[in-house]
């Protein structure tokens, strides 16, 4: 433990110093196959060439100007979201939270302005994770998130993942203004919503009115093999969260809205000194041109069966520690037999990063263009720490 940090995270023994498409060294030399892509944030990969000179040719221009004024960048990357997805109009900010912390309040500020602002509830699913800020804690409500940190932000119902007949009811009683969900959970264990029951939750939202927010800042950007998770099931948001991945690591998220859903966001209605400073755009809209190029997202569909293919394997070869795989695209969790964490460590001692998740799930989030190859040696490293904890009584 290092007395200067805040003790808040459990850390691996692990330092890197550098890393290079889906390989990352650390400070002692040893090279690890990277099958977590800092929680599927290096979507393409690390120390990219293209997205290196990027950011190094925004930052001989400039690095930050206040939203005092016109971003040329910044407008440049919201052309490009526009373009490609449901939205009319984005928001720019620093992560995923603070995208978490706008759509409540754009939600919000939506029902004040139709003269209905009773409809200040937000339903949300047991599992979800929408970040760490006060009203990100009070949208989920897991005890393990919100201990001591009463009084909660009030305005959030809690619903069992996937329960569709708990919508129902939910979202037919007074008071309701959104829903909230991620089309796969992350944190909570690679848990996809089925297709058919995203379009039931958009026929109730239509019904009733309510707002539809979905979370994609880790199932979003090309995670799942489309550009984002919804688009699968063929239905579209009024307010959608993104981060993660969009920034190739360089922190930047959005929330990115329908005209109607956005209306009532007028000037002075919200602000971020850094949300949408020129890196971060420039790095950003990089990130949106690659992935949205014609061969980019098939060829992750291609990789994503490889990958899942030999992830069947090993819970074939390793029925003592897995029991199975979950999820789509490069989303994918090895449902285990054995703690995460176990694995997770195993997985360490024979040179693979993978990620721990809730629900008895270790995540698989490698870079989307990494190579056929490095899937091969990570699917071999991962056979190795399977090995290794099936000995271990
Ligand atoms: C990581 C994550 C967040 C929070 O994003 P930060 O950038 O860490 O603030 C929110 N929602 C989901 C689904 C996430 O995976």
């Amino acid at each position: 433990m290092i007395p200067e940090i805040l003790p808040t995270y459990n850390r691996a023994p692990l330092a890197f110093a550098h890393g290079e498409g889906a390989w990352i060294t650390t400070t002692d030399g040893r090279r690890f196959l990277d099958f977590g892509a800092g929680i599927a944030v290096n979507a393409l990969g690390h120390a990219n060439p293209d997205l290196i000179a990027t950011l190094t040719a925004q930052a001989g221009r400039l690095w930050h100007v206040s939203n005092l004024y016109h971003i040329p960048e910044q407008e440049r990357l919201a052309a490009l979201l526009v373009e490609h997805t449901f939205a009319d109009t984005c928001f720019f900010t620093n992560s995923g939270t603070e995208a978490m912390e706008l759509a409540v309040k754009m939600a919000r500020r939506h029902w004040h302005a139709a003269g209905a602002p009773e409809r200040s509830t937000i339903i949300a699913f047991e599992g979800a994770f929408h970040g760490r800020s006060a009203a990100a804690i009070a949208a989920v409500g897991t005890p393990k998130m919100t201990e001591g940190f009463a009084p909660l932000l009030p305005g959030f119902v809690h619903l069992p993942w996937g329960d569709m007949a708990a919508l129902e009811q939910a979202i037919r009683q007074p008071g309701i203004g959104a829903v909230i969900l991620e089309p796969v959970q992350g944190e909570g264990g690679i848990r996809p919503l089925p297709d058919e029951d995203l379009r039931r939750v958009r026929e109730l939202c239509d019904e009733t009115g309510a707002l539809l927010i979905l979370d994609e800042v880790q199932c979003g950007m090309g995670r799942t093999g489309r550009l984002f998770a919804h688009e699968w099931a063929g239905i579209t948001p009024d307010i959608m969260m993104v981060a993660k991945g969009i920034g190739g690591g360089f922190p930047i998220g959005a929330v990115l809205a329908t005209e109607q859903a956005a209306a009532a966001m007028t000037a002075g209605s919200h602000g971020s000194t850094y949300g949408g400073n020129p890196l971060a755009c420039a790095v950003a809209a990089r990130v949106v041109e690659t992935m949205t190029e014609p061969g980019f997202l098939p060829e992750v569909r291609r990789k994503a069966g490889l990958l899942r293919q030999g992830l069947e394997g090993l819970v074939a070869t390793h029925p003592a520690v897995f029991a199975g795989v979950r999820g789509s695209g490069l989303m994918l969790g090895l449902e285990c037999r054995r703690p995460p964490a176990d694995v997770v460590a195993a997985g360490y001692d024979a040179q693979v990063l993978v990620v721990p998740a809730a629900d008895g799930v270790v995540r698989i989030l490698p870079a989307l263009n990494i190579p056929d190859a490095d899937i091969t040696e990570g699917l071999a490293r991962l056979d190795r720490a399977a090995t290794a904890l099936a000995k271990v009584p």
